[in-house]
């Protein structure tokens, strides 16, 4: 599939160890990236600025995409002009942005996000990572908007791949950093010395993680070698960042392949900390468990499924939930409170890592909880359950929870038979159930205050 975008040129096969000023050019019949596959309303930004005197190119993924004949997820515009003159040529243009002014281009429903080149000072580009630019040297002068030539805003991205610039008009590719080899050979490479750009910036690693395995790259040996020993550095991120940064490693159709890389490279801990010590204690279970959820995840994104966060990040954490209930009942606390502080303390415990917003902690709490009660299902139970908002993903989970070789008795299978007959046979179901008091006992039962199981197979009691 590369051949044809690499047929006409040679590439040297050393790399030149320092960066260079002038840029490597290709022209528009060596490589594959076409006008017609670039957004319309990014060339006519393009377009615009150029007539008004300004450079401005297409940057970023989206060339490197187009090279890797994938669809780009938005289109990126780098320019030599400011901020407020990109807003005097367009109508329809915003500021954005507080530590590193953007503009955004509003066409409908696409937006074309217009950044002045700028040089680096060795922080991020995360919009309201506010804590690192307050306290450091470097976020005052990047608030302050240093803006550099185009091989500055070269020099400053990340990684070779993304640091790419094609003009519409001429239908160049112009490659200060080697972008384009590294592409044909399939390689993550960070610009620059990558121990220093990775303490510049620790999300950095994991951005060779989610490149790496959403292109399915490799990781180049230098970019790679440090990794490992500077993944602690990840702790000192703001968690809100962090948010942001596991969405889209486990969003992006690739999860599973992440999880392996993040393990590798020892980014999964300062990540999720709890989970990687139940990963230690039980390896197979939460192993099993956790792989699971991201295989169908990634199924889901496939077949154009929505996938919800609240249930991906349920998942990533219950493994780490036994370990907690046990030393609450071991306080004296009898399971079902045991269970609701233990999930209370391990969210909590994680958004100070991660600051998973309410909107995700309830359903995940919701999740959980669900797995209280599908084991009751006596009376009227079962059919309250089944119009409850979260049956769905309490279902789903259980089944997760089964597919990691979970003991439930059975549970799995009783709700998927009961989803599909017809009213009687439901009757009959609980009828059955009674009978064998499935472990679904309609009478108050003193449980055991040892169980261990957070989502125990018989239930307690419903308040
Ligand atoms: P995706 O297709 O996943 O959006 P992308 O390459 O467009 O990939 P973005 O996070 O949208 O990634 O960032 C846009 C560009 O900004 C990148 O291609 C890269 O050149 C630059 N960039 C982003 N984050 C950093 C960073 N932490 N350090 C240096 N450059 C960065
Ligand atoms: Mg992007």
């Amino acid at each position: 599939m590369l051949k044809k975008l690499f047929q006409s040129f040679r590439f040297p096969l050393r790399r030149a160890a320092h960066p260079r000023s002038t840029p490597q050019v290709l022209g528009s019949r060596q490589h594959s990236v076409n006008r017609s596959s670039i957004s319309r309303n990014a060339v006519m930004v393009v377009e615009r600025l150029q007539k008004a005197g300004y450079q401005a190119y297409a940057v970023g993924g989206c060339v490197r995409d187009l090279l890797l004949e994938l669809p780009p997820k938005d289109f990126d515009v780098a320019t030599s002009a400011t901020p407020e003159q990109v807003r005097a040529e367009f109508r329809n243009a915003r500021i954005i942005g507080r530590r590193f002014r953007l503009v955004h281009v509003h066409f409908g429903r696409e937006i074309i996000e217009v950044a002045t080149f700028r040089a680096g000072h060795g922080a991020d580009d995360a919009e309201e990572d506010s804590n690192r630019a307050a306290h450091h040297e470097s976020g005052r002068i990047l608030r302050d908007n240093v803006y550099g030539t185009l091989e500055d805003d070269a020099q400053r991205r990340d990684f070779t791949i993304n640091a790419l610039y094609y003009d519409p008009v001429t239908e160049r590719i112009l490659d200060y950093t080697h972008g384009v080899p590294d592409i044909r050979n399939r390689l993550v490479r960070l610009i620059g010395d990558p121990r220093q750009r990775y303490q510049e910036d620790p999300v950095r690693m994991l951005r060779a993680v989610r490149f790496a395995a959403k292109l399915d790259f490799d990781i180049e040996k230098h970019s790679a070698a440090p990794i490992r020993e500077l993944a602690p550095l990840l702790r000192d991120i703001p968690a809100a960042r962090l948010f942001e940064e596991v969405l889209k490693l486990f969003l992006a159709g690739r999860a599973e392949r992440t999880f392996e890389l993040l393990l590798h490279y020892d980014l999964f801990a300062p990540l999720f900390p709890a989970t990687a010590q139940a990963l230690k204690e039980n390896p197979e279970y939460t192993g099993t468990l956790i792989r699971q959820a991201l295989i169908n995840t990634d199924e889901r994104i496939r077949l154009g499924k929505p996938v919800t966060p609240a249930f991906l990040l349920a998942a990533l954490l219950w493994p780490a939930l036994p370990a907690r209930v046990l030393q609450q009942q071991e306080r004296g606390l009898p399971p079902i409170p045991a269970m609701q502080e233990a999930a209370h303390d391990l969210i909590a415990e994680q958004c100070r890592r991660i600051a998973v917003p309410k909107r995700f902690t309830l359903p995940i709490r919701e999740i959980w909880d669900m797995q209280e009660r599908l084991p009751r299902r006596q009376g009227k139970r079962a059919d309250l359950l089944l119009e409850n908002p979260r049956f769905r993903a309490g279902y789903d989970f259980l089944l997760l929870r089964e597919s990691a070789g979970e003991e439930t008795g059975g549970l799995g299978d009783w709700w998927t038979r009961y989803q599909e007959v017809d009213d009687s046979t439901r009757r009959t179901m609980i009828r059955d159930l009674s009978k064998e008091d499935g472990g679904a006992a309609p009478r108050k039962r003193r449980r055991s205050p040892r169980k261990r199981r957070p989502a125990s197979q018989s239930g307690g009691s419903d308040d």
